[in-house]
């Protein structure tokens, strides 16, 4: 289903608040919250997310992925068919000039379990990174840290974070284009320590969609750059290659997105995946690898 146009449903504008203007905004913005529930129950349902008596950190970051994934999280709970809770947790890096009042009063605004961590983790990572060099790889591995260490010591039995579909489908290509490996952003997955399982239910949302439906909703969005550190080099490619793609053939991002979830390993060439010495060999006797690498020239005896 591709994403929904911002303009549809960005803040009022003075020129079109006729009612009807105001009744059609409405109505898409109905049919945007319903779209993102859909799709984040199908999401949690895909991929087995949440169980019964499950205790949910939702990783808030102010930004507006995460904000979009509460707010759906908390709408879908009440009509959960299983019993869970949900409680909010953001990590106060001491970035200079954070807002630290925002998300607070956010959060008692709506009246959401929540907690704020206080760790200058930026402090560490301005040490540590030269000058001019892009900061957010350590950035993010030292609020990872964090946010696991809080979830552990609470009990959370997941841990939800706020990427969406683009962030998928970057992660693969990012893997493809740097790394020689087909591999990304799994919409569930066990930390490497075993101990956390972290679930992303915006897996089958489209970016637009999150950037409508925040602009919609007047979430309180704290940029993710006051700290002044510019975003890897080749995320950006990639992010610009794909906002090209998605410009010249419209749809081209969901199309991937539904492929990542459609893997033939007896089409692709991965031997640790699917047994291609064994397909329709008459014998159980492996190949003799060094004489074909030698091109059957095998020494004279
Ligand atoms: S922009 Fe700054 S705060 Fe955000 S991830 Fe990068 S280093 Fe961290």
């Amino acid at each position: 289903m591709n994403a929904i146009p911002l303009t549809l449903l960005d803040t009022p504008n003075p020129s079109a608040t006729s009612p009807a203007a105001s009744r059609h905004a409405k109505r898409e913005a109905d049919k945007l919250g319903k779209r993102l529930r859909h799709q984040v129950g199908k999401a949690i349902a895909d991929f087995g997310m949440i169980e019964e008596g499950d205790k949910v950190m939702v990783c808030l970051s102010g930004g507006k992925d995460s904000y979009t994934l509460l707010d759906v999280l908390l709408q879908l709970q009440k009509k959960a068919p299983v019993r869970f809770s949900i409680t909010a947790v953001n990590l106060d890096q001491k970035q200079p000039g954070f807002p630290e009042h925002i998300l607070p009063e956010y959060l008692a605004s709506i009246g959401v379990d929540y907690h704020i961590i206080e760790q200058d983790t930026y402090s560490v990572v301005s040490r540590v990174i030269p000058e001019g060099k892009t900061m957010c790889s350590l950035c993010s591995r030292l609020r990872r840290g964090a946010l696991y260490t809080y979830a552990e010591a609470h009990g959370f039995t997941k841990i939800a974070l706020g990427h969406h579909r683009d962030d998928l489908v970057n992660t693969f290509f990012l893997n493809l284009f740097f790394h020689a490996k087909i591999s990304g952003m799994p919409p569930k997955l066990l930390s490497d320590d075993g101990k956390h399982v972290v679930i992303r239910p915006l897996a089958y949302v489209a970016e637009a969609d999150i950037e409508a439906y925040a602009a919609h909703k007047g979430f309180p969005i704290i940029p993710c750059n006051l700290c002044g550190s510019q975003e890897n080099l080749q995320r950006a490619q990639v992010k610009k290659m794909l906002r090209q793609w998605e410009r010249e053939t419209p749809g081209r991002i969901e199309t991937i997105s539904r492929a990542l979830a459609d893997i033939r390993p007896s089409q692709l060439s991965d031997g640790k995946l699917f047994d291609f010495l064994a397909l329709g060999s008459r014998s159980d006797a492996l190949p003799d690898a060094h004489a074909w690498l030698a091109g059957g020239d095998k020494p004279q005896a």
